[in-house]
């Protein structure tokens, strides 16, 4: 059964990327060179997704805090297995609740528009969250449901291994940089995730949550926002629109 599983989704991942080539030219395959490159590429993209799938599962039958029988639906996170950028929001609202997927209310339509504006599509990123249930009323996340939630998050990262992770608003730059500072003093700047011994650091970096934008849509915080999307996109040598 479980072997039938993975063959499924060996079989989708593989049309996955075949689309994805066939569409971009690859931008969420990582450095491509020869074919055989390409081969150990796509072998272990099919294997993270299988991991990923896994991470999925567990976070679905999650009980490890009171969070787990609140929700309607956990939101693992979603997106490309091979993904260039990640990014990482605090949690779930009502909408992500009701659908079980990421940013998919008002600050997920904004987030996609980022995305847009930068060249890029949704399925060219991956896209996730630092608690994976809704907190009730979208309180702030706390600290107990942070600890327990985090080794999902952390597990996901190691799996993708992106080559930047852009943390939306304070508790997702604060949580993964270990750190208090506010989100004014952390945005545009790269910062440096700790990945684990022996794993290279991965780049970080914080800007303005969407939903924060949206409360506060100026021109000023819209240009913050995509200045720190074009130092993201030139740090992975990608064209800025
Ligand atoms: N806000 C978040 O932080 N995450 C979502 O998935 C949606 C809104």
């Amino acid at each position: 059964m479980e072997m039938q599983k993975d063959a499924n989704i060996n079989k989708v991942v593989r049309q996955h990327l075949q689309m994805d080539e066939f569409f971009t030219g690859g931008f969420g395959i990582k450095g491509q060179k020869n074919m055989s490159d390409q081969a150990e590429q796509k072998e272990s993209t099919i294997n993270s997704s299988a991991e990923l799938e896994k991470v999925a599962d567990e976070v679905c039958r999650c009980r490890e805090c009171d969070l787990g029988s609140s929700r309607t639906n956990a939101v693992p996170g979603e997106g490309n297995p091979n993904a260039r950028i990640m990014f990482i929001g605090e949690a779930p609202g009502a909408d992500e609740d009701a659908q079980g997927r990421p940013f998919v209310g008002r600050a997920g339509k904004l987030l996609d528009k980022i995305i847009t504006a930068c060249g890029l599509k949704r399925s060219d990123v991956f896209i996730a969250n630092i608690l994976k249930c809704r907190p009730p009323e979208n309180r702030d996340p706390r600290a107990e449901e942070i600890i327990s939630c985090f080794p999902y998050l952390q597990r996901q990262i190691e799996l993708i291994n992106p080559e930047i992770i852009v943390a939306l608003g304070a508790p997702a730059a604060r949580t993964l940089l270990n750190t208090n500072k506010s989100i004014g003093q952390l945005r545009g700047q790269f910062h440096e995730y700790y990945a684990g011994l022996g794993r290279p650091p991965i780049k970080l970096m914080p800007t303005y949550h969407t939903a924060y934008l949206l409360r506060n849509y100026s021109q000023e915080n819209r240009q913050r926002v995509w200045e720190d999307m074009k130092k993201v996109l030139a740090e992975l040598g990608l064209p800025i629109p």
